[in-house]
């Protein structure tokens, strides 16, 4: 697709077999050929060629590690953290890939063949640096809004990373609300533990 919505026109080699990136059969690939700084042989391990496509993803490998993409059929919207929400939160209703990253040099989108969404409905496809997130966007919303309200009352983003609530930070929700609302908070941050999908949504409330 990146290479449809940009318009070029992938170089073409010589070998045919099954892409190692893509995992497509290719009669026009390239040799299986991978610098030091690739560092993702588990992702790479079956398939015996690059394609034409995935080759010029490799070839441009510093550009789209380097950066968050939204990618359509009509285009390659590149952004930065602090855009991530407002892209996030408005998918387009059609195809499309998203790639977010929180080491700005994972190549991630090594994996991006798996993250395939056909429209902004339904359970979602994130790819963040190597790990890929399933959900919906209204579970999403709603640990946004969640985090978005804790924060709103200044309770570190550090505390709201694991979850363990201090007391004056109880007091705070309290204070602010009821002790049903404290209890509801507490309990809910209790139960985030490992949760990649909180996560994504921490991340993105800055
Ligand atoms: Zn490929």
């Amino acid at each position: 697709m990146l290479c449809n919505t940009l318009n070029i026109t992938p170089e073409t080699g010589e070998i045919s077999g099954e892409c190692c990136i893509c995992k497509k059969h290719t009669e026009t690939g390239f040799k299986k050929k991978f610098s030091g700084n690739f560092t993702c042989a588990d992702y790479i391990s079956t398939g015996e060629v690059i394609c034409p496509e995935c080759q010029y993803l490799v070839k441009n490998s510093n550009e789209y590690r380097r950066t968050m993409f939204l990618l359509t059929e009509d285009e390659l919207i590149k952004f930065k953290k602090k855009e991530a929400k407002d892209i996030v939160f408005n998918l387009p209703n059609k195809p499309f890939y998203i790639y977010l990253t929180k080491t700005w040099q994972k190549i991630g989108w090594i994996r991006m063949n798996e993250v395939y969404n056909t429209s902004n409905d339904g359970i979602i496809n994130f790819l963040i640096d190597y790990d890929i997130i399933h959900t919906s966007m209204d579970t999403l919303k709603k640990h946004y809004d969640n985090i978005h309200i804790l924060r709103e009352l200044k309770i570190p983003k550090t505390v709201l990373e694991t979850g363990k609530l201090e007391m004056h930070h109880f007091n705070k929700i309290k204070e602010e609300f009821d002790m049903k609302t404290a209890r509801k908070f507490s309990k809910y941050l209790n139960s985030i533990n490992n949760n990649p999908v909180y996560d994504l949504a921490l991340y993105l409330e800055d």
